[in-house]
């Protein structure tokens, strides 16, 4: 049968009438079999064993009446881009489902003792390396930049020994923060900006969450983020935080995501009360926050704190006319191509940075186009998954060799990893052209 013909007799079951809010089972009713999720799967694409987002999702799913609760270990190959989650037409939800039976195939069905689940379990929990590797930042460089450790890192860990491992920034981003005096400092910085913007009695306030990358590695870009805001007056607040959870998603650490979920909703749950809203300058950080948190966890306060959630770019949009502030910027950039981040296309926000730079003056950029980078994250940083990676990213590479300039933008520090990798471009974060825009010039 095609599958038009499939669509128009469609006739939705109600397979599970006793499903309770967290039960995944009647999406599966929700799936017509239009296929359009597997048109903009990127792993199909280049990798004709993975049976794509449908079978990932609503058919195992629909297995699950019949009492298997077996998953294909395929489900362990999708770089959780959620591309098929934004172009399913009918709500089905599938990165939560893709989510939930990742996390059973490697609670249940993995190897907890092979080479492999070892270097995934350090992957998921990137945000203790992070903080051993920002102790003495100069010589975790130098140790993680030697031939030697990629070579041994490959044969021991299955890192892939192309990739070369992002440098510590010698400071922290909270280390800077606590030194330049705080949240003190920043309510200070606000209140002065508000008064001379002529906005006194306005309430700006706002919590960062920084998450791990802008912490330990691109600290310029929170640095630009804090700068930005505090000059239109809002006031900071950087609470002690845990890793959004990212990565422990996309590698089936489903229990560890949990906890860090439950931390965080406590933190930025309390400070939602207080009337902050919360910012990222990570597109994966705050969908985390924003999607996956409230699918995937019944934690107390995880609405609010979702309905919370922005994107740094995404929340001046909303509550500043960006328009008339940028109308009077003299900037002079290079030109520039800005790459939007599959997390940010499932936050609705990728469109934002384009057309809010398009009638800037001294700013030329053009776009890659709907791609995904490849990286995904930690896909990219296993060996197994290394060639694809680098096939999937060959269309963003292209893109980039054909558009003018050789300076990229994008939201997501794993794009911009993938982006230096695959093109030698110097990539910066729309943080860091608005702060130059609205700050310095
Ligand atoms: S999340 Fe991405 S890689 Fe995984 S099935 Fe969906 S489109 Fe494919
Ligand atoms: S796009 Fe949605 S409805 Fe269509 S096949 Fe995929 S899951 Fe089913």
């Amino acid at each position: 049968m095609s599958k038009q013909a499939e669509s128009e007799t469609f006739d939705p079951v109600d397979l599970f009438p006793d499903a309770t809010d967290m039960d995944l089972r009647p999406g599966v009713d929700k799936c017509d079999k239009n296929g359009n999720c597997e048109t903009v799967c990127p792993v199909a694409e280049v990798n004709e064993d993975f049976p794509g987002p449908k079978f990932q999702g609503p058919e195992q799913w629909r297995l699950t009446r019949k009492g298997d609760i077996e998953f294909d270990e395929s489900v362990d190959k999708c770089l959780n881009c959620m591309r098929c989650d934004t172009a399913c037409t009918n709500d089905v939800p599938l990165g939560q489902m893709h989510n939930v039976a990742r996390a059973n195939y490697v609670k249940n069905q993995k190897n907890h003792a092979s080479r492999e689940y070892l270097r995934n379990k350090m992957l998921a929990n990137y945000g203790t390396l992070g903080k051993l590797g920002s102790m003495m930042p100069r010589i975790s460089n130098a140790v993680f930049g030697l031939g030697a450790t990629r070579w041994l890192n490959e044969k021991l860990l299955g890192f892939p020994s192309e990739r070369s491992f992002p440098d510590f920034a010698t400071q922290t981003f909270r280390g800077w923060w606590s030194d330049r005096g705080g949240d003190a400092t920043s309510a200070e910085r606000a209140r002065e900006a508000r008064e001379a913007r002529g906005e006194t009695g306005v309430d700006k306030k706002i919590a960062f969450f920084h998450g791990c990358y802008a912490n330990y590695h691109q600290t310029e870009v929170a640095k630009s983020m804090v700068r930005l805001y505090e000059s239109l007056g809002y006031e900071i607040v950087v609470p002690e935080q845990s890793c959004c959870g990212t990565p422990m998603f996309a590698n089936g650490m489903l229990d560890d995501a949990r906890g860090v979920a439950e931390e965080n909703v406590d933190t930025f749950g309390s400070l939602v009360e207080d009337g902050y809203d919360l910012v990222a300058t990570c597109t994966s950080c705050s969908m985390a926050l924003r999607k996956e948190y409230p699918e995937l966890f019944d934690i107390d306060g995880v609405e609010e704190v979702a309905s919370h959630m922005f994107d740094a770019v995404e929340y001046l949009r909303v509550n500043e006319d960006l328009e008339a502030e940028l109308a009077g910027a003299d900037v002079d950039f290079p030109a520039m191509t800005y790459h939007a981040p599959c997390h940010g296309e499932v936050m609705g926000v990728e469109g934002i940075v384009t057309e809010l730079f398009a009638d800037v003056d001294g700013v030329e950029l053009d776009d890659t186009g709907d791609v995904c980078c490849g990286l995904a994250g930690t896909y990219g940083w296993k060996d197994e998954k290394y060639d694809d990676s680098m096939e999937i990213g060959a269309e963003m590479f292209e893109a980039f060799e054909e558009a003018p300039g050789e300076v990229a933008l994008t939201e997501c520090p794993m794009c911009s990893a993938q982006i230096e990798h695959g093109t030698g471009y110097e990539v910066r974060h729309p943080m860091e052209l608005l702060e130059t825009a609205l700050v310095e010039s």
